[in-house]
């Protein structure tokens, strides 16, 4: 008799693990699916690539992999092959409910594998502690969804995400670059990020206008509190709302007057007529922490 193992072997052997241009477009028309251009619906063609996530993301067997938007499976498929579990959350139903499927035909650890028919914002638990964030994001929502899932669950360890190039480069963008601004310093309040590698756009369908890159994260210890964040972010926010500006005058709105900016900046050792666009995190830590101190309050 054959051990389950090797019965696993056999099967994986005979099946198709992955989808490549046929399938996808296959499973569309099954599901007579137009990809909408508002839920960033550009599906991977290339299991290749898929593959090379999963690895750059050094996904394991002790991990729980959460995957936001999981489209038709291309990516879920090649974490399933790694990960001890994975947690899908779409937003679509009818690629919600057919995932279970795809996914039954075409690998041995279906059963591994959660589908949650969601909006990834309105997510307040996921099961089971997730680990690993691997995703191909959907390029309108990219930065706000990976804010908002690196803020409310904390087990998230590291990632990989795709998104547009331009939107890599902004995450991964140091002070006095011409790319630095909010995504680059609410990103690295969390984690560290840096750039995995491009993705051309013909691995999608249907290819995007704009070209992708993959960017991987680590999460750090944060350099304040929650009550600190708050203040942190609402400083970056005003600072980069007017990135041309001086501190003083950019945070003025925020602080209450010019003089006011340029009392607390200087308290923070910062200098008042440098721009946002010049500070790591921490110097807008040292502000929300001298305007507390000056009993400016949060
Ligand atoms: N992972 C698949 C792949 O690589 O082929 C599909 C990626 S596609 C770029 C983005 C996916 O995110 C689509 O399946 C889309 O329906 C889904 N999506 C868009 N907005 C979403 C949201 N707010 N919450 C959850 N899923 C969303």
């Amino acid at each position: 008799m054959l051990s389950d193992s090797l019965v696993r072997f056999r099967t994986q052997l005979l099946m198709n693990d992955s989808l490549g241009a046929i399938e996808i477009r296959a499973l569309a028309e099954k599901l007579n699916l137009k990809p909408a251009k508002s839920l960033g619906q550009n599906f991977v063609i290339d299991a290749n690539i898929c593959r090379k996530i999963v690895r750059l993301a050094e996904v394991t067997s002790a991990d729980h992999a959460l995957e936001i938007g999981p489209g038709l499976g291309s990516l879920t498929l090649a974490l399933l092959a790694q990960a001890k579990m994975v947690t899908a959350i779409e937003i679509d139903s009818r690629l919600a409910n057919e995932l279970p499927h795809t996914v039954a035909l075409h690998s041995t650890n279906a059963h591994q594998l959660t589908v949650i028919h969601a909006d990834a914002f309105d997510v307040t638990e996921v099961p089971n502690n997730p680990t690993v964030l691997v995703a191909n994001l959907p390029y309108n929502v990219s930065v706000p969804v990976l804010l908002r899932f690196l803020e409310k669950f904390p087990t998230l360890n590291s990632g990989v995400v795709m998104v547009q190039a331009e939107v890599a480069d902004r995450l991964v963008a140091k002070p006095g670059t011409k790319d630095y601004g909010i995504p680059s310093v609410k990103a690295a309040w969390w984690s560290q990020m840096v750039n995995a590698g491009s993705v051309g756009r013909f691995v999608f369908w249907p290819a995007p206008n704009v070209d992708s890159k993959l960017v991987r994260f680590t999460r750090r210890v944060t350099p304040g509190d929650e009550e600190m964040r708050l203040s942190v972010f609402s400083a970056v926010d005003a600072a980069f709302a007017q990135r041309r500006k001086m501190l003083r005058s950019a945070l003025a709105p925020w602080l209450g007057s010019p003089s006011v900016a340029e009392a607390v900046l200087q308290r923070a050792g910062i200098d008042p007529t440098l721009r946002g666009e010049a500070l790591e995190v921490e110097g807008f830590c040292a502000i929300a922490r001298a305007k507390l101190e000056m009993g400016i309050g949060f």
